[in-house]
């Protein structure tokens, strides 16, 4: 199975759906959602590109500010051949719910460009970003809009933005981008954050339901900065985990993967395929396979009305953003699967991502041990707040993310009053 089933879902109207109804369980004032819940801004760029065989092409990318109102806007840049403007929108919106779900100071946004980049060679990508970056000249800043990784964009990519931007203000501006190179004033852990917090939430959840880490199965779909990440430290806290994927192949073993093993392997190979010890197994076969912790870390609406009711983990914990429909949602709600929803379990890349922007801004750089600290108080502190809104108000731990979130943005734009 390619990537989730071929059913037609939007992502942005998935959102939607959530943060609407979080919205009406708030009461909210009905003019104050209309501002909130549309992105504020909202940019397409048309990006012209020398081949290295000469040849021009024009790429297409997109920015969308969903919010400024707790600070500048953060969030993602994916290079994908289908990322379309509606996803952009989602991926930025949920930007805005996760900074404030971990109730750090900022927007959200998120980027796009409509490319392979497994058919560009290094130079072209460099040429991409470093024209995309310029066309959004005026949008960026430290103090404005500050990019970072996502799909298929990584620290290099970072620091390609970091110089163009640079080099257009005359000055060396390193807090403009985070996921940058340690090098570059990138911070210690951000590779690992979003897959660390993943951990964390596992363990909070995992004592709630009195469940211990070295009896405890984990499946993960997706095997890149996020799943690969969360793979090597939960197998290091103890977590068996049995299943992993890549958008090519699948790997089961009931006894645990040798997850050291299995990253050089991948490193060496760039497929999970023909690994020693494990059974093959697909994507789709993986998310329905038998474990007590399921981690989709991959692509948008991978649990949907097709495979929810046969999904059988007891935790649902998101890495990627938006895996779950909201009708899928309802589903694993009436089974009883305790959800920890994106906004909330793949915040760690974020806050680590406002650590990076803190220390750039100080021009003090934190220990590794520091970073982990903070992650881990940000971490369980939003953890335990989701609970209790969820318990307080009687809703889903997804639906009680969005009602803290939304709850905090609105807090703000009333403070502030409108701007007119
Ligand atoms: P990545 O490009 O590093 O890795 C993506 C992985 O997903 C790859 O292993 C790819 O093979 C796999 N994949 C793609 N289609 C698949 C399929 N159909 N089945 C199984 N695997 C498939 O991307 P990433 O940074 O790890 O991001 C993964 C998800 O996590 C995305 O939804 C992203 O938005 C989200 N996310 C990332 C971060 C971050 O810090 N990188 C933070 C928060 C959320």
């Amino acid at each position: 199975m390619p990537t989730a089933y071929l059913e037609e879902i939007n992502t942005w109207e998935a959102q939607i759906a959530r943060s609407d109804v979080a919205a009406q369980k708030l009461k909210l004032n009905e003019g104050l959602w209309k501002i909130l819940r549309e992105p504020s801004r909202e940019v397409i760029v048309h990006i012209p590109v020398q081949l290295d065989d000469g040849r021009l092409e024009v790429f297409t990318g997109f920015r969308v500010q969903h919010s400024i109102d707790r600070g500048p806007a953060k969030g993602g840049i994916r290079y994908t051949p289908d990322v379309t403007l509606d996803e952009t929108r989602a991926l930025a919106s949920w930007m805005t719910w996760k900074c404030a779900v971990v109730d750090i100071p900022f927007g959200g946004a998120a980027g796009g460009v409509i490319c392979d980049p497994d058919k560009l060679s290094k130079r072209e990508l460099e040429r991409l970003t470093r024209r995309y970056t310029a066309e959004l000249m005026e949008l960026l800043g430290p103090e404005k809009d500050v990019p970072g990784p996502d799909i298929n964009t990584d620290g290099q990519i970072m620091a390609w933005i970091m110089d163009t931007y640079s080099m257009h203000v005359r000055h060396t501006v390193n807090a403009v981008v985070t996921g940058k190179p340690l090098e570059l004033g990138g911070s210690h852990g951000r590779i690992e954050a979003t897959g660390r917090g993943l951990m964390i939430v596992c363990d909070e959840a995992a004592k709630k339901l009195g469940m211990s880490p070295d009896q405890t199965r984990v499946v993960i779909q997706g095997f890149g900065n996020v799943g690969s990440n969360a793979a090597r430290l939960m197998r290091r806290r103890g977590y068996k985990i049995v299943g992993v994927s890549t958008s090519k192949s699948g790997l089961y073993n009931k006894n645990g993967i040798d997850i050291e093993a299995l990253s050089l392997y991948y490193q060496h190979h760039r497929t999970l395929s023909d690994f020693p010890g494990s059974e093959e197994t697909t994507s789709a076969e993986l998310l329905v396979t038998d474990c007590d912790i399921l981690i989709p870390a991959a692509l948008e609406n991978q649990i949907t009305t097709r495979n929810a009711e046969r999904v059988k983990a007891k935790v649902l914990c998101e890495g990627a953003n938006g895996p779950t429909t909201a009708e899928a949602d309802e589903i694993l709600v009436d089974k009883g699967v305790f959800v920890i929803p994106d906004i909330l379990a793949n915040s760690g890349g974020v806050t680590v991502s406002y650590f990076e922007w803190v220390q750039d801004r100080q021009g003090y750089f934190w220990t590794e041990a520091v970073v982990n600290d903070y992650l881990q108080h940000t971490m369980r502190t939003a953890f335990a707040e989701v609970l209790k809104y969820a318990e307080t108000h009687g809703v889903s731990n997804r639906i009680a993310a969005y009602m803290l979130a939304i709850d905090r943005v609105a807090f703000t734009l009333r403070q502030r009053g409108i701007y007119a």
